[in-house]
């Protein structure tokens, strides 16, 4: 028997069922198990994958080769330049390497799933077998229905059903494969593999990419952050979240051993604790979008979830759309978050939501723009939550905000950096600014004045919205 462990979003070896249950499927020796990551060009473009996410993915990678290989395993690295050559360079491999089984995690976005379906048909048509196992999720999509045995449209009833789920879920955690005569590590193979291709180095401490900062990032925050995670997690300036998150887009850590830490780091019940059940309420968002990509897969086709926002007229202006991605729309707390954006290749969740919704709504502009620059910038791009965050800020997705339901950025920047630190951070123009006019910019010498009126064009997003879901009501 030779098993191969396809690797995509799952750079781990701790708490890996694909490659757990490679190792396991034989009591003897027989077994013998490899792993492949493969890389390609057009999904990088399309996606984007951005450079950030990039570095972070090669980095990952040469850090898992010596996991595996202190393991015996050998990982091996494949490049292509289409999506629709993916199948076949996999099967390929397998037929060279007599593989009998490949072993993989799912991926939920349309386009990964049609890659698994393509990949397996090809491999079962060839006597391979192909296994597919469940690790980004604590429960898989699917599982999870209303009791007309539809899919969740909205984030409060599903996250009910998922808490009395997991409070009946026996979880166990995979434990890392045992040490055997390490195999000699050639980095090289992976670098090269990478060349010519646009990468960013991360340089910040939390993001050093391998499994073991990530196990000790998770434990840490378990043990310092996490209590009172309610009461900080919205206010950028400080360290209130756990920056778990290129980690978990990569898949360095499960959603399953954070689950359990966090649940771990009290004495009763999870649910009653209120630091601990915000942050695994963040976790059930992360999954509530996995499910809703599942389920309606049009989100994964730049489609908006409810199909009569598709109408509203969105605005496609470069030099607009340029001023926000650049930080240069004289409404300071959007610029400090876009340049923390630029910057790092990470955005606070508040200003994400705030960003989001200045481009979409005050803005005006078309949210699959906002959508694709972030993937292009982010360390921890991932498309469920990506969409997700985007058609909620925007009111076209599940649960959305209501469209009349906008954010004013200057009211937020006084809720949520009051004493405007991390808006002097990042905008160095604002230094000397004090009082409330750091939260509006007026008054400061070399920074732009707001380049739009923020009431005014929020009353025009308003009518945008209103005219079509009238228009979409009278049909
Ligand atoms: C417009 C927009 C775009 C976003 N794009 C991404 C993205 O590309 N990748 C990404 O991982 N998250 C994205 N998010 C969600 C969220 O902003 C980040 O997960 C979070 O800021 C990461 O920081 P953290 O790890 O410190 O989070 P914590 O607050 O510590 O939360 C723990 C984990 O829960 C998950 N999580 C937290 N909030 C959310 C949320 N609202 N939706 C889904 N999962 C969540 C993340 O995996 C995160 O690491 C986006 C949100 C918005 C509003």
């Amino acid at each position: 028997m030779n098993t191969l462990v396809w690797f995509r979003s799952d750079l781990r070896v701790h708490d890996n069922p694909a490659l757990h249950h490679g190792l396991n499927r034989d009591e003897t020796d027989e077994n013998s198990v490899a792993a492949l990551y493969i890389i390609c060009d057009e999904y990088i473009k399309t996606h984007p994958v951005g450079p950030r996410k990039l570095w972070f993915t090669r980095e990952a990678l040469l850090n898992l080769q010596e996991s595996l290989a202190d393991a015996a395993i050998r990982l091996d690295i494949i490049r292509v330049k289409k999506s629709a050559d993916i199948s076949q360079a996999l099967l390929k491999h397998c037929l060279h390497h007599e593989i009998d089984q490949v072993n993989c995690n799912a991926e939920y976005p349309w386009d990964e799933l049609q890659r698994d379906r393509a990949a397996r048909d090809l491999c079962e048509e060839n006597n391979i077998k192909f296994k597919r196992y469940h690790d980004r999720c604590l429960i898989p999509p699917g599982a999870l229905t209303t009791k007309q045995g539809d899919p969740y449209r909205v984030f409060t009833p599903f996250s009910k059903a998922w808490r009395q789920l997991i409070d009946q879920t026996f979880l166990t955690v995979y434990p890392k494969p045992s040490r055997k005569q390490s195999l000699k590590v050639d980095p090289e193979t992976i670098v090269n593999k990478f060349s010519g291709l646009s990468l960013s180095e991360v340089d910040d401490d939390h993001w050093a990419p391998s499994e073991e900062t990530a196990l000790a990032q998770l434990g840490e925050f378990c043990e310092a952050g996490i209590e009172d995670y309610h009461e900080r997690r919205d206010f950028p300036a400080e360290p209130g979240t756990s920056c778990l998150s290129p980690y978990l887009s990569l898949g360095l850590i499960s959603p399953k051993q954070c689950f359990i830490a966090a649940a771990n780091s009290v004495s009763g019940h999870w649910a009653e604790d209120p630091g601990v059940n915000t942050w695994i309420t963040e976790l059930i968002w992360r999954e509530f979008y996995m499910h809703v990509a599942v389920a309606f897969p049009q989100v994964c086709k730049h489609k908006p979830m409810q199909a009569y926002t598709d109408k509203v007229s969105w605005r496609r202006d470069n030099k607009v759309f340029d001023a926000w991605c650049e930080g240069r729309t004289g409404i300071p707390i959007v610029d400090a978050a876009m340049r923390q954006l630029n910057n790092t290749g990470w955005m606070h969740n508040r200003l994400r939501m705030i960003t989001a919704m200045f481009l979409s709504k005050n803005l005006g502009i078309d949210w699959r723009w906002g959508e694709r620059y972030f993937m292009e910038q982010l360390v921890d791009g991932e498309f469920c939550a990506n969409n997700g965050g985007w058609q909620w800020s925007a009111s076209t997705g599940t649960d959305a905000a209501p469209y009349f339901r906008i954010m004013n950025p200057i009211n937020q920047a006084e809720r949520f950096d009051p004493k405007g630190e991390f808006i002097r951070r990042y905008i160095p123009e604002l230094a000397d600014v004090t009082g409330k006019n750091i939260y509006s910019g007026e008054g400061a010498k070399g920074y732009r004045n707001p380049i739009v009126d923020v009431k005014q064009s929020r009353n025009e997003a308003i009518e945008r919205f209103a005219s079509v879901n009238k228009k979409e009501s009278e049909q």
